[in-house]
């Protein structure tokens, strides 16, 4: 039977990666040696790194004057990274409170400067992404941070913000490569690796340049932006297997016809099971405003919460994996990121309805 990983990360990958890496790994074009056991210093890896960097700076168009950045700890070393290298202890920097990663995002950054909440979707139980005239941002913030995707709660942005001056931060981990980006509209995007981009032990920052030398820096040097920056994000030995199976995603999202085509595709994907929700009758219900459902996050409840575990149980056993929501929300999350094929979606949808038309 053929499984569908449906996790919100780590999550699956790309198969042809995986044969990939299980192909390269014990070869010896590298002087003997697997990728894993390269020494970071040497022409190998920095030719791995180096290739990912262009590649992933092709994908999304880049422009010159940021810096990509290959970092430590997840995106939640970023939640902190971001006030350290972007604010003072007193610096006002503005945070719009989407659901639970902007959540913890803005109580890291309480700790290191004064991170304020300027919009909150708290109150309406995380449905919708307060819209802008709804925030009430500080014109002397050091940075106004979103959240592009909140990958527990699945809603997400379809529209870019603008603050002025003031520069835009974003925590795109879950929808990063899910579609094309326009970075010039951003100060400074960081993304987890293990959902969109490959394993985890990787975060990837891309800065503007005039950000980084922008304040005396407090931040340990392995989460210094320009520390990074000046060494090629080699300061120290860099999560190399991560780095590689992302240079590999890369490759094969540019074989896949770019992000305007998974746009397209992962739009397709979405659809077909918000539609699936939306035709229930009631059986199953999203309690995102539609304007703001997540193409890569769907959250669903079923409508007699007893069942839900009957529709994990029934599902698992079709081979539709890793369905349950996330614990800080409960219900069901079916994760869609780019590696996700449409059989997989069909499959579910196809099982919903079945499951619907059974207990409905
Ligand atoms: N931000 C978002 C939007 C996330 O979905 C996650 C992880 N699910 C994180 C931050 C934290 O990522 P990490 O576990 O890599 O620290």
């Amino acid at each position: 039977m053929r499984t569908f990983n449906f996790a919100a990360g780590p999550a699956m990958l790309p198969p042809e990666v995986v044969q990939r890496v299980r192909a390269e790994l014990p070869d010896g074009q590298r002087g003997g040696m697997s990728v894993l056991e390269l020494p970071f210093t040497g022409r190998g890896f920095r030719e791995i790194a180096a290739a990912a960097q262009r590649d992933l700076g092709e994908l999304l168009g880049v422009p010159p004057h940021y810096r990509i950045l290959f970092m430590h700890g997840g995106a939640s070393a970023q939640f902190a990274a971001v006030p350290l290298n972007l604010a003072g202890p007193l610096d006002k920097a503005d945070y719009i409170e989407t659901g639970h990663w902007a959540r913890k995002a803005v109580r890291e950054a309480g700790r290191y400067c004064d991170a304020r909440v300027a919009a909150s979707g708290a109150a309406e139980g995380f449905t919708r992404v307060p819209m802008q005239d709804e925030w009430r941002l500080s014109a002397d913030a050091a940075y106004c941070h979103i959240t592009t995707n909140e990958t527990a709660n699945g809603l997400e942005y379809h529209w870019t913000p603008d603050t002025g001056g003031v520069p835009l931060v974003a925590d795109m981990s879950s929808n990063f490569l899910a579609g094309p980006i326009d970075v010039s509209r951003y100060g400074l995007i960081y993304a987890a690796a293990q959902k969109n981009i490959g394993t985890a032990g990787l975060a990837i920052v891309i800065v503007r340049a005039d950000l980084l030398d922008r304040r005396q820096c407090a931040a340990p040097s392995v989460l210094n932006y320009s520390v990074q920056a000046a060494s090629d994000s080699m300061y120290n030995t860099p999560p190399i297997f991560a780095v590689y199976v992302a240079g590999l995603v890369f490759d094969w999202l540019k074989r896949q016809g770019g992000l305007t085509a998974m746009a397209r595709i992962n739009r397709r994907k979405s659809a077909r099971l918000y539609d699936a929700i939306d035709r229930s009758g009631g059986f199953y219900r999203c309690p995102v405003a539609r304007a703001d459902r997540s193409r890569v996050n769907v959250c669903f409840t079923v409508a007699e919460g007893r069942l839900e575990a009957e529709f994990l149980r029934q599902a698992e056993e079709e081979g539709l994996l890793n369905l349950k929501g996330h614990s800080a929300v409960g219900g069901i999350r079916a994760s869609l990121y780019n590696a996700m094929p449409e059989e997989g979606v069909a499959a579910l949808a196809d099982f919903m309805q079945h499951f619907a038309a059974r207990y409905g």
